[in-house]
């Protein structure tokens, strides 16, 4: 290993981590809205995308419709489909990477490992490593006076604990890792799981009648029906050619996306025999609620087959269930969801506050309004602790949060404030708060992977609606962070709030 280079050029700069929706969104919004580029996207991967470069199995596609799961200021007219695949979300993001020549901001295959604030510079040490092609690791600090940590909570694969896995003879691969070169056809495959992924996976790999499917599940989901229109040439060209119309659109779904979950759904769709075992024994929305991709009617097919009881121990040949049935297996495929907080997020803040001890002394991760912590100035969150708000897009969610960020990071960036950090008691207030809200709420009733703190603390779901985030982080709360100053007052920044249109 070789030792860091320092980089540390002049003005000031922003280092975002992660290539995913969020980082390009926070790296277009600096572009267009500042008109400021001394900033470099770090992603570890060698390309963009997050969630819609990993996650390439069959059938992967959004569950939110996508003129609502995309930017606001880059209507696409042209989405085929409401529920648009993995294809092409990934294509419409790519394009917009080329649009704003963001290739020349990103590090590819560099990772940051460890970030460290100077409060003698103020600013942010990040340092990062990056594996080269003939296998060493070359080592770079980053100097910057904000870090936007855009890292996401879908990025780890999370295997549930089943055990045995180091034994199964066969091929096995995560939801998130599909292996491309795996023919699936006259193969027994085993499919845990019945969440998003698991539930679009079996509709379409049972499409092939000779792939023996058998789908393991240990607590049934709620199901509602979706539907998967196109949208036709006619409306495309409304979208294309009439001003508004497909931001009216937009902002239409945002409004009126309600959950039409129904039994009644369950009762007409699915196989009789299965019904009992398919109902929720808890209230529907404590989970996340599936929109149906055809995973009910995939059951009826002669070569699926349903099982219960969760994997107990997974075997040589296959797996035995929690029934204590055993199933041969040629596939493993791990519909398991998550690790939601990667252990390896270091961040040192004033003082050497280290926030993974932050987040352990708080029981589980927190934030104050998803985006802040305190001791650590300058430093931004995008889809943080509690920011998932049920059932609405997660993009719309980091929109407003980096509405919110930039009202704070412009003075830094035009040089009149050095740092803001949110003030301990103000964080702590709003957590006690949030919490109290979401005792009172659906999500204590079941076992979830919202509950990621210790004793079940929810450190992934919002409390409220869309609306209520949007109301909270609409305009930047200045008294309530410790303001380092340079050249300017606090009280001229507020009249520089900067709205974006979200
Ligand atoms: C299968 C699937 C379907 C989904 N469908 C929807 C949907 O329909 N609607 C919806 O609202 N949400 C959906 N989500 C949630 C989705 O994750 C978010 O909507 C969105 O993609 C989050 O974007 P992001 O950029 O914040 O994070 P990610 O897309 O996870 O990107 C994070 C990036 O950071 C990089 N990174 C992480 N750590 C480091 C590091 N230390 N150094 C450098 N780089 C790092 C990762 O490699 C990754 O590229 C879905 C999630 C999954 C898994």
């Amino acid at each position: 290993m070789s030792s860091p280079t320092m980089n540390t050029e002049n003005g000031p700069r922003v280092v975002i981590i992660g290539a995913g929706v969020g980082g390009l969104a926070m790296a277009i919004a600096l572009k267009k809205k500042l008109n400021f580029e001394n900033f470099t996207i770090v992603e570890k991967a060698s390309s963009i995308g997050g969630t819609w470069r990993d996650n390439d199995y069959p059938g992967c596609a959004c569950d939110i419709p996508v003129h609502w799961y995309s930017l606001s200021t880059e209507i696409n007219p042209d989405w085929p489909e409401q529920f648009a695949s993995q294809r092409d979300i990934l294509q419409y993001w790519k394009r917009i990477y080329e649009k704003y020549n963001l290739e020349q901001y990103t590090r590819f295959n560099t990772r940051v490992i460890e970030s460290t604030w100077d409060d003698k510079r103020q600013s942010w040490l990040v340092n990062t490593e990056k594996q080269t092609e003939n296998g060493l690791v070359e080592r770079t600090i980053l100097e910057a006076n904000v870090v936007v940590s855009a890292v996401g909570l879908f990025v780890l694969p999370f295997y549930a604990g089943i055990e045995g896995r180091e034994r199964f003879k066969g091929i096995q691969m995560h939801s998130s890792r599909w292996n491309h070169s795996v023919n699936l056809s006259g193969k027994k495959v085993g499919v845990i799981g019945i969440g998003c992924s698991a539930a679009q996976i079996v509709p379409e790999i049972s499409k092939d009648p000779s792939v023996q499917v058998v789908n393991i599940c240990r607590t049934p989901t709620w199901f509602s029906p979706r539907g998967q229109s196109s949208y036709s040439a006619a409306l495309r060209t409304i979208f294309r050619n009439i001003p508004g119309a497909a931001k009216f659109y937009r902002n239409f779904i945002a409004v009126s996306l309600g959950i039409q979950v129904t039994l009644l759904y369950m009762r007409f769709t699915a196989p009789k025999k299965y019904h009992k075992e398919l109902t929720p024994n808890y209230p529907m929305g404590c989970k996340r609620v599936v929109l149906d991709p055809g995973y009910y009617a995939s059951l009826h097919r002669p070569n699926v087959e349903l099982a219960w009881g969760g994997v107990k121990e997974v075997l040589e040949d296959g797996v035995i269930t929690g029934k204590g049935e055993k199933f041969e297996l040629d596939i493993i495929v791990y519909g398991t969801g998550f690790q939601v907080l990667d252990p390896a997020l270091n961040f040192y803040g004033r003082e050497g506050k280290d926030l993974m001890g932050y987040f352990a002394s708080k029981g589980g991760p927190e934030a104050y309004i998803s985006t802040t912590y305190p001791g650590f100035p300058n430093l931004f969150t995008l889809l943080g602790p509690n920011t998932v708000t049920g059932h609405t897009s997660t993009l719309y969610g980091e929109e407003i949060q980096i509405n919110y960020i930039f009202q704070l990071i412009k003075p830094i960036l035009e040089g009149s404030v050095k740092s803001y950090e949110i003030k301990a008691e103000v964080a702590d207030r709003y957590n006690v708060d949030l919490q109290k809200r979401i005792s009172q709420m659906t999500w204590t009733e079941c076992h979830n992977h919202y509950q990621a703190g210790e004793n079940g603390k929810n450190t992934v779901t919002f409390p409220g609606s869309a609306f209520r985030f949007w109301r909270l982080l609409r305009k930047a709360d200045y008294h309530n962070y410790i303001c380092i100053v340079g050249n300017d007052g606090v009280e001229s920044r507020k009249n520089r709030i900067l709205e974006w249109d979200v």
